[in-house]
């Protein structure tokens, strides 16, 4: 339903509650977060219920710089902690936020199942996590698009990677996805709301791109790989 991003200098969990609370208004059933932890690897909280429950579970050292968030409503799996996003692989080095609808879920599950992956949620979200994370390709924008090769459906995604700690990675097929341009920050969400209150320079997604935000920098391409040329326009917004 919802998705926010950022990445930058600012300490993460605070603003991505934030962004949270402002897609609060589209429904949801559950939320979650996950951030690169300062001393390496990731960490996540999810919640059933509003963004107030998850943040009150979040653990009292939740400090980072770099995160994702999401808020769930439900199309496969009961809204429940479990089955909320962000969604790992099985090293918990990968962290997937998607919106959106996997129409080949149950084929892709049943082929991770044969190859003795455990799956732990009732998600169709779930696959994308693994899919990344068993990707051999050396780069996160590879890993990720070998995943979304695979994939039927629609997808707005923001994935971020243990070994890759200096970005977060987009991808948009049917569900939208818009990049914030800060001033050695980047933000990325579903919907400008979550964006507006930092910065007014976005660039919107087509569908079957891609991007790479980096504090200090952004790149947009296809994903077959080709860059794609993304001139930051000015949004208006009443406060
Ligand atoms: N299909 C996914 C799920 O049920 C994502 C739903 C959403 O867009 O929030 O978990």
């Amino acid at each position: 339903c919802g998705i926010v991003g950022y990445i930058g200098k600012r300490d993460v969990a605070p603003l991505l509650l934030e962004g949270l609370q402002r897609l609060e208004y589209r429904g949801y059933d559950s939320a979650g977060v996950a951030i690169h932890g300062k001393s390496g690897g990731l960490k996540t909280a999810k919640a059933k219920g509003r963004v107030r429950e998850l943040e009150s579970r979040l653990p009292k050292r939740f400090a980072g710089t770099t995160g994702i968030a999401h808020t769930r409503w439900a199309t496969h799996g009961a809204p429940n902690d479990v089955n909320a996003h962000p969604h790992l692989d099985a090293d918990g080095k990968v962290a997937v936020v998607h919106n959106g609808i996997i129409d080949n879920a149950a084929d892709l599950r049943a082929k991770l199942v044969a190859d003795g992956v455990e799956l732990v949620s009732d998600t169709d979200s779930e696959v994308l996590a693994h899919l990344i994370g068993r990707s051999q390709a050396p780069t996160l924008e590879e890993k990720v698009r070998a995943a979304l090769a695979l994939i039927e459906g629609t997808y707005g995604i923001a994935v971020l990677h243990a070994d890759f700690a200096d970005r977060i990675v987009v991808a948009r097929n049917g569900s939208p996805v818009v990049l914030g341009i800060g001033e050695k920050e980047m933000f990325v969400a579903s919907d400008v709301a979550a964006l507006v209150s930092h910065t007014r320079q976005v660039v919107t997604l087509d569908d079957g791109e891609m991007a790479t935000l980096k504090a200090d920098d952004f790149r947009t391409y296809t994903t077959e790989g080709s860059r794609t040329s993304a001139t930051p326009t000015t949004v208006e917004w009443e406060a």
